[in-house]
């Protein structure tokens, strides 16, 4: 049979393991199986009421036709009114792109900026979805790893240091997924002044603006001053503050000439976003505010019930990771198991055996830190219910119990883990987690 030959650069291209992970949690609930799912990064909560009748209004309307391909003049001008509202900061419509999604928006900018062989600046761990956007447009992501110690956030330094004649952009995510990390806005500032000396574009994701917890201060990264807010690409939208994943509405912010070139794009490629979506987000962020700081007070909630959990594996398992000051993520450093027993007597070497160990004997899933390029870390998204989180932890503190049982260890140390998971399987046939 002749197969169709598909092109070098989606050859190349790898599904989004975040995606993918939630993906495989759900078929295996559609075979009635109950998994802890911890995959995925979004709102558990239902889309605010007054932003769901507003979106019957529009299809009532007849908003059902195509828009401007830019998105429509009333959401462009909420944009620009909740950034004033919150932050002080005066935008213009002309500076605003509405797209289908911040992942679109980020598509958008990669696209206008670079080219094959253009250089992209990525501090790690990074969002899955960074890395393969740069290469899918032929340019070079240049990681720059980051630590535990750093708070991981990368310094002016790292910064300077990994900018050559060919950086054409450095991608920031402030709030951060995978990490929960949040800039301190001194070093926020200290990145900015890089930026205009060496007159590098910042693409800066705020996504996670407003999910923020135990004092943590989030700064627009354009705030700094005008000659910042010239090369910054604001990149943001109403998917996680108003939960509203599936509505696919996002934003880009910048210099109006980035912004007219990302918007001729959008209009061979995608045209307008959906009509209906983007006057639901006129009333997500033109409408009361109050359910957005309810649902951070429940993501507040669930992430200090899921610290004092995880503390103490500090000492327990020589688990490490950092305290979330922003998103819904914890990032742990599950390292320290590799190569030990745990629970089903598997042994495993790197995190992503150990999520499809943990899935398989626990029901648990999380998403592997190889895919944020961090190998040795695993995420963990606390965006579902406490009785999911309650019960999840309990499973993956028994799962990591097990190497406390030493006598196993010599029977078990070398084997490959799915030969050790099968054999616990067989003989433990019929036990219930
Ligand atoms: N940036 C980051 C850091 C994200 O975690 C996500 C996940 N949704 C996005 C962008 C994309 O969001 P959207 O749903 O608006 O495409
Ligand atoms: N951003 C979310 C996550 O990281 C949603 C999944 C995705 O868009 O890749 O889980």
């Amino acid at each position: 049979m002749n197969q169709l030959r598909l092109s070098a650069a989606v050859q190349s291209l790898k599904p989004s393991a975040t995606l993918a992970a939630a993906a495989k949690a759900k078929e295996l609930k559609r075979q009635g199986i109950q998994i802890y799912d911890f995959t995925l990064g979004e709102p558990d909560f239902i889309t605010p009421v007054n932003i769901r009748n507003a979106a019957v209004a529009a299809i009532e309307a007849g908003h059902t036709h195509y828009t401007l391909s830019g998105g429509i003049l009333e959401l462009k001008q909420a944009v620009c009114s909740a950034y004033k509202r919150d932050y002080g900061l005066e935008f213009t419509p002309a500076q605003v792109l509405i797209s289908n999604g911040a992942k679109h928006s980020i598509h958008n900018v990669i696209a206008a900026l670079c080219g094959p062989g253009d250089e992209v600046i990525i501090p790690a761990p990074y969002w899955v979805s960074y890395s393969a956007l740069v290469e899918l447009a032929g340019a070079i992501p240049v990681i720059v790893p980051t630590t535990e110690a750093s708070g991981f956030c990368m310094t002016a330094d790292q910064f300077r240091k990994a900018i050559t004649p060919r950086t054409r952009l450095l991608m920031l995510n402030n709030p951060s997924n995978p990490t929960g990390a949040t800039y301190p806005v001194e070093q926020l500032q200290s990145l900015a002044q890089v930026a205009i000396e060496k007159q590098i574009p910042v693409l800066s994701d705020e996504i996670y603006e407003k999910l923020l917890y135990k004092g943590s201060e989030f700064r627009c990264f354009a705030s700094f001053s005008p000659e910042v807010a010239a090369r910054t690409i604001i990149v943001s939208g109403v998917s996680k503050a108003y939960a509203m994943t599936g509505w696919r509405i996002g934003w880009t912010i910048g210099p109006v000439d980035v912004i007219r070139a990302m918007d001729n794009l959008q209009s061979q490629e995608t045209s307008n976003p959906c009509s209906v979506s983007q006057h639901a987000a006129v009333e997500g962020l033109m409408g009361p505010q109050e359910s957005v700081e309810a649902m951070r007070l429940e993501f507040e909630k669930r992430r200090s019930y899921v610290m004092d959990r995880m503390r103490p594996w500090r000492n327990r398992f020589q688990i490490t990771f950092i305290e979330p000051g922003g998103a819904f993520y914890v990032f742990f450093n599950i390292a320290a198991a590799f190569g030990r027993p745990l629970a089903g007597g598997c042994v495993v070497q790197n995190a992503t055996e150990f999520c499809t160990a943990l899935l398989e004997q626990t029901h648990v899933a999380l998403v592997t830190g190889d895919a944020f390029g961090a190998p040795g870390y695993v995420r963990l998204s606390f965006a579902t219910d406490m009785e999911t989180i309650r019960d999840g932890l309990d499973r993956i503190e028994s799962f990591l119990s097990a190497w406390n049982l030493t006598k196993f260890a010599p029977l078990c140390l070398g084997m490959p883990m799915q030969s050790l998971c099968r054999r616990w399987r067989l003989s433990h046939s019929g036990r219930h987690w």
